[in-house]
Parts: C-alpha cells; structure tokens; sequence
C-alpha cells in the first residue's frame, strides 16, 4: 500500500490500470487470524481510493465479485482480457509460494509480465547475496554492522554512535510496579472497515482469533500517526523494557507497527531517520534509539535476506528431529500455565503479542516439548496481523525453533522457567512455581529444559553460549536427572 512501490513508479495515468484483487486464496491459504484480514483487505480498499483520488484508475475486484477467481494468477489472466493489456507489471512477491505463481503468470495471461524488486528494504538481494557468499553461519550482528556502515544510520563517521554498537545489556528491565506504559491508541473502524469486517465474518467463520475490539490502522496517515505517538510517548522507554512481559499490557513500550511496515502503510527509511532525529535532538537515550535501529535494520532486514538466500529448502530443516502435534490449547489459550494462557490470550484478542513473548514463552515452549516446526511454522504465520512468511518463517523456525541447525543464530533460546520469572510477573499467579523443577506444583518449563539439554547433547553441548548450562546439568546427581526427565516425560504424556 505505498504509492511509491516500484510497480506503480512510472504508472501512466492516461494509459495504466492499476489492478487490485482480493482473492480467496490469499486468505485461505492458511487459516489467518480474522483480524489480520480485515487489516490487509481494509487496507487495499482504502489505498485503492487513494489511488483513484490521486487520478489512477483502479480495476478493484472484491472478494465476493461473481467471477472472481480466487487467485492473483487468475485475476491478472481476466484483468488483462478485460482491458486488452499488452503487458503486466508487478512487485515481487513476499513468499517464495508466490513468487513460484507470479513465474507462471505470463504463461497463464499471454502478455509480459516484468517482476520488479521491491526496493522498500534497505538490503537489496544482490547485496545480502553478496554479504552471504562463502559464509557457513549467519549472524545478525555482523550484518547490522555492515548496514549501519553502509546506511550511515546512528554512526558518527565511521564509528558507531555513543562508541557502542550494541546496547542490548541495558535493555532486560522488568517492569517495575509503578510504571505504567501509555495506551496504544485503537482507530475506529470506519464505514469501508465496518463493511469488510462483516465480510470476514461471513466469509471466515472458526478461524482462531477475536474480531471484536478491532482497532489497527488501515490508512497511511492513521498509521502515521500511531508511529508518532509511539516515537514521543514510548520508544523513551522501549529499550529498558523492550523485554519485559507484563499481564493485561501485552503491548508496553513495543511500537506495534510492524503490519503497517509490512503493508507498506509504514516506510522503514522514515522510520529510521526518525528514530535517528529523536536521539540526535535529546527526545530519546541512545539505548532506545539503537535498540529499535537494530529490530528494523538489523533483524528486519537480516531475517528477510535469509529467507531469499535460503529459498524453500530452509523451512524442510529439521535439526532436532522434532515431530510433536501442537497441543489443543494452542488454540484456546486453555492451559494453566499462567505465562502461555496469558500470551495465547493476547495473540487471540489483538493478533499481537511482543517479541519476547513469542520467543521466550510461546516459541521457548514449543521448541522444549520437540512440536513440529511445520505446525509452529503454521501457527505463526496463521495468528499475528504482522505475520508474512518472509519475516515469520526465519524468526520461528530459525530463531525460535533453531530448527535451521544454527544457520541463523549461535544458539536456541531454550529458557527455565526462571527467565519468565525474571521478566513478567506472569508466575505469581500461576499454579506452577519457577523455582521448583521436580514435583506436583514444578514449573513446566524447568524439567522440560533440561530434558532439552540432555536429549540434544550431541549437537550442542559443543556450543560455548551453552558450556553453563551443560556444566550444571552434569553436576547434578544421578538420580536427580532421572527425576528430572520423568517430570518432563510424565508432562509430556499430558500433552499427548
Ligand atoms: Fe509459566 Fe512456569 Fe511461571 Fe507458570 S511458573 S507462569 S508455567 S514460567
């Protein structure tokens, strides 16, 4: 939804149209959270006025137009016999499943279809091929190195602002009782919002996730302003608590942007240079500043050359042999486990939940029990507004589900219960306790970390980010493994 993609930069208005679709396929694909597809399709139809307003034509088909074919591939083959185009142009798609159909879309239409890169992202292909070439691991702090270097950005010269690259130390504050992080603002649906979200209704009915309360933006100058609001009233504070987890505040001091920058209502140049601006005038501390730099030019774009570089073999990696079926409460939230009730909770009531969440309680639990990365993978993609696959699927099988053997990252982020603990209050109103590992009341999650441990001791206990943790396990006395591995089996069973 940016008028600047590269597909429409040289559009004619006295010879284009501009065609915009909504198919079934895009929705259905996988069973998206309702909210999310009011966002995208809301969206699309606001931009489509936008564009009309700005003297395109738009050739708009609706998902519930008769003759609507319910793919992309087939309402480019019908637009273009409707106007006798004599070639399409289009940007590339965000998932390699996409992308495979655009390839077949010349064949299918029977006029040239020219791709163009999408040059939104900061790192084109070329470079983070070039970055990649002969490099066995990734690592994400080498590549945002390169791209501070080379944008420019939060760099005095050629030395990183404040001296320090990297100020993640200062950012695992827990949430103190008497800090109270300001409201995300909800936008009121408005007329074409209203329309579309009794469609989804309608058309979606059972698909995990709540569509009361809907609040996110679909306009650019509503997300704009939403951005504004979070630069002056929380980024100050987002790099001290950018990983704390508190219950009923699933949103804190976190931007809850990213399906805006996704949807192209949101540009990731603006946001920068504004994040920059706030430090550089005193608004922010250097922490917060440099802490969000790094989601947005470093993992961001990190995450998304992989998923290109790698191509579809990535997500066929599964290096801890993991084959579990998600359990039911995955869907309902219907566990009492007080931290995944609550963060399951949330993701159902906003299609949100912050990163930490994602990865330590909800990824962090799905990477102990051994779930399937295919059915994470799935889950992922299907519940959170912000979830493409170019971004979901590097962040969940790789950094969460480590299932890419360490491609992506030096470690899996395998935790106790302990580190919930440490960063949400989540535990005392749960009827587990963090710091037992072995009896009635234990926490789930301790037993289960060792059981990690000791069953992939072969691939890593040669890790040193993991030498500790290996240590104190071998300390431990025989029969206090066993213990330890019977409460995790005996959870497990309960799962099953
Ligand atoms: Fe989660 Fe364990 Fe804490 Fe309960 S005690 S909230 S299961 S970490």
């Amino acid at each position: 939804m940016s008028p600047g993609i590269a597909a429409l930069r040289d559009v004619d208005p006295g010879r284009d149209v501009v065609l915009m679709a909504e198919v079934a396929e895009e929705a259905t694909h996988v069973r998206h959270h309702p909210q999310k597809i009011v966002l995208f399709l809301s969206a699309m139809r606001h931009f489509a006025a936008e564009l009309e307003r700005s003297g395109l034509r738009v050739d708009y088909v609706r998902l519930d137009d008769p003759g609507n074919t319910g793919t992309l591939g087939g309402e480019v083959a019908r637009a273009v016999a409707r106007h006798g185009a004599g070639s399409v142009v289009t940007t590339e798609a965000g998932e390699w499943r996409l992308a495979a159909d655009m390839r077949g879309w010349e064949r299918a239409a029977g006029v040239p279809v020219e791709i163009r890169e999408d040059d939104r992202f900061l790192c084109p292909h070329a470079a983070f091929a070039a970055w990649a070439e002969g490099r066995k691991a990734f690592r994400m702090e080498h590549f945002y190195r390169v791209m501070r270097t080379r944008t420019g950005i939060l760099m005095d010269g050629d030395r990183p602002a404040g001296g320090r690259w990297n100020f993640d130390a200062e950012n695992r504050r827990r949430l103190p009782d008497d800090v109270e992080p300001p409201a995300v603002p909800a936008v009121e649906p408005d007329a074409v919002t209203g329309e579309v979200i009794a469609l989804v209704r309608e058309r979606f009915p059972g698909h995990f996730g709540d569509l009361d309360g809907f609040g996110y933006a679909v306009t650019r100058a509503d997300a704009e302003a939403l951005w504004e609001r979070f630069v002056v009233e929380r980024l100050p504070r987002f790099g001290d608590y950018q990983d704390a987890m508190a219950r009923g505040r699933p949103f804190l001091f976190h931007a809850v942007v990213a399906p805006y920058l996704n949807l192209g209502l949101l540009d990731a140049r603006t946001m920068l240079a504004r994040v920059e601006r706030a430090w550089r005038d005193g608004a922010v501390p250097l922490n917060a500043a440099e802490g969000f730099v790094r989601q947005i030019l470093g993992w961001r774009e990190y995450v998304r050359g992989i998923y290109w570089h790698q191509g579809p073999g990535y997500a066929r990696r599964n290096a801890f042999g993991a084959d579990r079926a998600l359990p039911g409460f995955f869907w309902s939230g219907d566990t009492d486990m007080a931290c995944l009730a609550e963060c399951i909770g949330d993701t159902r009531r906003h299609a949100y939940a912050h990163h930490i969440q994602r990865l330590m309680v909800i990824g962090n639990f799905a990477l102990l029990i051994g779930a399937d990365p295919d059915a994470v993978n799935r889950w992922y993609l299907e519940v959170y507004a912000d979830a493409v696959e170019w971004v979901q699927l590097p962040n969940t099988h790789g950094m969460a589900l480590h299932a890419d053997g360490g491609l992506l990252g030096s470690k899996p982020y395998a935790a106790s219960g302990r580190y919930i603990q440490r960063m949400s209050d989540y535990c005392e109103r749960c009827r587990y306790r963090p710091d037992e590992a072995v009896g009635p009341k234990a926490c789930p999650f301790n037993a289960l970390y060792w059981r990690f441990l000791a069953r992939n001791r072969d691939r890593l206990a040669g890790n040193p980010r993991l030498a500790m943790p290996y240590r104190t396990l071998d300390r431990f006395a025989a029969a206090r493994r066993d213990a330890l591995l019977e409460q995790a089996e005996r959870f497990l069973e309960t799962l099953d």
